[in-house]
């Protein structure tokens, strides 16, 4: 039974008003092929921030950028001084990046201000809609800069001098930026949210192969990295007999045939990746004497992704004989679990909405990740095209992205009621 409630926000989103914002700042760095191109503090990525801002200018909403560039429009509560509820997601995209990831989370927020207005709704905490600065990572390295800066997990110090392929030093680009949007600055630090709220597209099959409208998250899954160097012997291709060699290469189809076995999953939840693969010294009519190749291990459990990256550790060196076998860990990043309160005031409201929905892990990581750490913290997801993302063709349907921004229109009133 859909509640016809008017007092309820999501009545007062509108599926119409939404598209033409989403296709509004679509066209800031538009491709050829339907997708965009508007890399980090670049001049799309600036104009498509000096639309919100204009936005928020015509409806009388403050705004403010910080240190790093984060992009605020903030709808004042009865109680100012209250923590806000904040809510958004990233206006910049990959080289070849599609219309909705990030934009949606943030423009969704925007759509919640005027269906807010609309309903004539007056929240006790402010609401402030937040675009993050360079979530892709894709110009400048690494990737969730703004919400980490903004969460504390990296100094801005530390990424100020990153420079892109061309040269272009982070804190120049940001410079041109912080002069080129017509808002004012605010204090980095200055403020703690009382919770955080993302909408997103999937990025992933899961939602519309189950035709299920909402994704309530339940974290987002953790990433072991990992080297492995093999090292045997080079020798003639063909004068040397196979009993006395110490073939890299073949030890490494030994290894990872081993470990695809290993990291089979009968949830296939576990994921399992070797995108790099150096064969040395790469002469057709030598026998391999090194292999180094890269690990990606993702997993939402902790220990689960604890315990397979330590079995890859000795299955390796097990598997590699006669050959040597070193495996080093490059980085791991704990999963993130949400906040199981946030999940549930996600899941009620789109009950209310009638709208069928799961809780799912996010396969990819988000500004949601960072934020986790200063505050309560949830994601809604929506479906998205084939799961396709991070590409020109990605795409998502007027209904879905409208139900998502209802749902997440009465989340967000329920806390900046509290
Ligand atoms: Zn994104």
């Amino acid at each position: 039974m859909t509640n016809n409630n008017t007092s309820l926000p999501s009545n007062h989103v509108s599926e119409q008003r939404l598209w033409n914002l989403l296709m509004d700042v679509a066209a800031y760095g538009a491709t050829e092929k339907g997708g965009v191109n508007r890399q980090a503090l670049s001049q799309e990525d600036v104009a498509a921030k000096t639309h919100v801002s204009r936005w928020a200018a015509e409806r009388g909403f403050q705004c403010f950028q910080d240190d790093i560039g984060n992009l605020f429009v903030r709808r004042e509560g009865v109680e100012p001084t209250l923590d806000p509820v904040m809510t958004g997601s990233h206006l910049d995209s990959q080289p070849t990046g599609g219309r909705f990831d990030g934009a949606y989370g943030v423009l969704a927020g925007l759509e919640v201000l005027d269906a807010l207005n609309d309903a004539n709704i007056q929240t006790r905490r402010p609401i402030e809609v937040v675009a993050w600065t360079n979530e892709e990572g894709s110009r400048f390295s690494p990737g969730a800069m703004g919400s980490s800066v903004f969460a504390d997990v990296r100094d801005i110090g530390a990424v100020l001098d990153v420079t892109d392929l061309s040269g272009t030093v982070l804190k120049d680009a940001l410079a041109t930026t912080l002069a080129a949007v017509p808002v004012p600055q605010r204090k980095s630090g200055s403020m703690t949210p009382y919770c955080y709220l993302e909408a997103h597209i999937e990025q992933g099959p899961v939602l519309e192969e189950r035709k299920i409208p909402i994704g309530v998250v339940s974290g987002i899954q953790g990433i072991r990295r990992l080297n492995i160097t093999v090292t045997g012997e080079e020798a003639h291709a063909g004068t040397t007999p196979r009993r006395s060699r110490k073939d890299a290469f073949a030890s490494t189809v030994a290894i990872i045939s081993a470990l695809e076995e290993l990291t089979a999953d009968d949830d296939d939840i576990l994921r399992f990746t070797v995108g790099r693969c150096d064969v040395l010294p790469g002469s057709p009519n030598t026998v391999p004497g090194r292999v180094h190749f890269t690990i990606d291990l993702r997993h939402p459990d902790n220990d689960i992704l604890r315990s397979i990256g330590d079995q890859i550790h000795t299955r390796a060196k097990e598997i590699g004989a006669p050959c040597h076998v070193e495996v080093s860990d490059i980085s791991f990043v704990a999963p993130t679990k949400f906040d199981q309160n946030i999940m549930a005031v996600i899941g009620s409201a789109a009950d209310r909405l009638d709208y069928s929905h799961i809780t799912m892990p996010s396969g990819a990581g988000h500004d949601a990740m960072h934020m986790s750490n200063i505050c309560r913290t949830g994601m809604i997801f929506i479906p998205c095209l084939r799961g396709i993302s991070h590409n020109e063709t990605e795409s998502a349907t007027a209904e879905d992205l409208a139900a998502g921004t209802r749902v997440l229109a009465d989340t967000i009133v329920h806390f900046a009621s509290q």
